[in-house]
């Protein structure tokens, strides 16, 4: 989608969608089929800056780097952009504001891209399940159960 960004803030405008995961090519997942939903909405912030708020939402499929299988992991990240006249007034955003990133905006701008670009952040880079599935070990266990044990005491008693 392609909107006016600096009219959309002014306006206070709102837009919602949702996009398939095969419109975003950068984004590395194990599976393309889906769609994120995404929520965009625009406003004038501190020293009359304007804003885009993008909240987008979905289950993604990465490979866990621990074991290498499929793992599903709920995206649901929550961003704010300021919307900077210039790449130039863009770099001059301190590294140490954590509230917001710099974009540049434009009358021709591309919502899609900027969805693909917060999702990319928001993608943990070395994503792990919790607990990783281990078939073979759980076989192991249960050849040293409590229930082997007192199988071979009822034998010795
Ligand atoms: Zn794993």
């Amino acid at each position: 989608m392609i909107i006016d960004a600096f009219a959309f803030a002014r306006n206070a405008e709102s837009a919602s969608g949702e996009i398939a995961l095969s419109a975003l090519p950068r984004v590395d997942v194990l599976a393309r089929d889906g769609a994120l939903a995404w929520s965009l909405s625009g406003l004038i912030g501190s020293q009359s800056r304007p804003f885009l708020k993008l909240d987008v939402q979905g289950r993604v499929q990465l490979r866990c780097q621990r074991c290498l299988k499929p793992m599903e992991w709920p995206l649901a990240l929550a961003s704010t952009v300021w919307l900077a006249p210039s790449e130039a007034e863009a770099d001059l955003l301190p590294v140490d504001v954590d509230e917001f990133d710099a974009v540049v905006g434009s009358d021709c701008f591309d919502v899609d891209a900027l969805i693909e670009d917060e999702v990319l952040l928001a993608i943990p880079a070395t994503p792990k399940h919790d607990v990783c599935p281990e078939p073979l070990r759980i076989e192991k266990d249960t050849a040293a159960s409590p229930f082997a044990v007192l199988k071979d005491f009822k034998r010795d008693h």
